[in-house]
């Protein structure tokens, strides 16, 4: 951990500027990079759809991708590099990674399309993100009404414990992905951890 390159120094004053959508994913070691680039793209237009226009800042961690030296493998970086910074960008106004913190020098763009196409070693591939499996763990995701524990959510990360997506601290909270005021769902898929300084930083306008 201590080849963790964290990103909280570089943290923007708060208040600067409107609240955004904070958009959550850890890249799970069973995740390759199309698997992990179609999942971030899906959540990307989920919050362009629940929140128009709001600034989007995404947090990704590769927790699932380290390498025997302590660094990041292959797939991560290629994520962060080539997806995030190379074509993601653009839609976000804020990225933040183990690797890099960008911020959007332009205008958050709009203009997201509907599928996203990955060129995956020589092979062009079309992949439309209705189709993408998940896990889920809920038995009736789309009606659950009350808030999945942390460990459900901890699990269902691939989590050992359940520490704050960040900086990793304990204790946790349960933060929304998409939030509730969005309509935002409690299905499991939904949440992230994040210990309470940084559920505070990212939390919504809504
Ligand atoms: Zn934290």
């Amino acid at each position: 951990m201590a080849d963790r390159v964290t990103t909280e120094g570089a943290a923007a004053p708060e208040g600067t500027e409107p609240k955004g959508v904070a958009l959550y994913h850890d890249m799970r070691a069973e995740e390759d990079f199309t698997k992990c680039a179609t999942r971030l793209f899906s959540i990307l237009q989920k919050a362009a759809v629940a929140s128009p226009s709001a600034p989007r800042r995404l947090y990704l961690d590769v927790q699932g991708h380290r390498n025997a030296a302590g660094g990041y493998d292959a797939d991560a970086a290629e994520i962060i590099q080539e997806f995030l910074l190379g074509y993601l960008s653009p839609y976000l106004t804020e990225i933040r990674t183990p690797l890099y913190h960008a911020r959007n020098p332009g205008p958050q763009r709009e203009d997201i399309p509907d599928i996203l196409h990955i060129q995956d070693r020589g092979r062009e591939h079309a992949y439309n993100h209705h189709e993408l499996h998940v896990r889920n763990r809920d038995s009736h995701p789309s009606t659950r009404r009350s808030r999945p524990p942390v460990q459900a959510i901890a699990d269902y990360l691939g989590l050992d414990e359940p520490t704050c997506l960040i900086c990793w601290q304990t204790p946790v909270e349960r933060a929304h992905v998409v939030p509730e005021s969005l309509g935002g769902s409690n299905d499991v898929r939904n949440f992230a951890l994040l210990c309470t300084c940084h559920h505070r930083e990212a939390v919504d306008g809504g």
